[in-house]
């Protein structure tokens, strides 16, 4: 019995079940028009590889030039892509050419998080059901500002938001006062979607800021919070202040900061 079972079991197992995409496949066409093209591709990438090989072979440039080329994946639809950074120990090329050993920065790999923009009851409630509020300061000069800003980076970061795009010249002081803070901040220069962790997103924008910067941030359509210069311009219409234009919820920095304790 348990012989015929465990036999029933090996035949079911090395079953095969094949289902075709392409209904037609044996026709000679669908051959020609999509099995013929793919072939082509892989045929041109096999002669591209089997070239780059012997250029390492014989040291006709750079190694890493031909290894970044190997390995980089282009980004298309759906597909993320994969960037490479070159380094080189002293291959062939750069000893005969008197290159000195190098390596580039690593590119600062994309999120592979699916987005999230999860945050707690009390900011959330702030946002109405708006993708984003603005709060509009005077700057962060002085001490006092710096030490508001650092506690509501900290009250922010409780409520769910951990990437926070800043300028380089505030960034430093922030990192520092945030040290012993126990949540993870991600920083980034500027807002590009594509980097950043599930988390929600601070923007905090100063004088003077990039038009394009600014449009970028305006048009996405994830949960953020703005810190933006009292009188900055709107970017489409630099007559105006963009503060009269928004149509999110506004604050005053000192305002917001009433609100939440802080
Ligand atoms: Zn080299």
């Amino acid at each position: 019995m348990l012989r015929r079972r465990l036999q029933s079991l090996r035949v079911y197992r090395n079953r095969r079940i094949i289902r075709p995409l392409l209904a037609d496949h044996q026709s000679e066409v669908v051959w020609r028009e999509k099995v013929e093209s793919l072939r082509d591709v892989s045929y041109s990438a096999g002669i591209r590889s089997f070239q780059l090989m012997k250029a390492v072979l014989h040291s006709e440039h750079c190694v890493a030039d031909d290894f970044v080329e190997l390995y980089s994946i282009p980004a298309k639809e759906g597909r993320r892509g994969v960037s490479v950074s070159a380094s080189c120990g002293g291959c062939g090329w750069c000893r005969k050419n008197g290159g000195l050993p190098y390596e580039l920065e690593p590119s600062i790999p994309w999120s592979p998080w699916p987005a999230s923009d999860r945050m707690e009851r009390v900011l959330a409630g702030e946002f109405r059901s708006r993708e984003f509020m603005a709060i509009f300061h005077d700057g962060f000069d002085d001490v006092r500002q710096k030490r508001t800003l650092g506690h509501f980076v900290e009250w922010l970061a409780h409520q769910g938001v951990r990437n926070l795009v800043i300028p380089s010249l505030l960034r430093e002081d922030l990192r520092r006062r945030l040290q012993p803070f126990g949540l993870p901040i991600f920083f980034f220069e500027h807002y590009q979607e594509l980097y950043l962790q599930p988390y929600s997103t601070a923007v905090i924008v100063t004088e003077p800021s990039s038009a394009d910067d600014l449009r970028t941030v305006l048009a996405s359509s994830r949960k953020r919070v703005l810190l933006l210069p009292e009188g900055v311009a709107d970017p489409d219409g630099p007559h105006r202040r963009l503060r009269d234009v928004l149509t999110c919820r506004t604050f005053r920095y000192e305002e917001f900061m009433n609100r939440i304790g802080i």
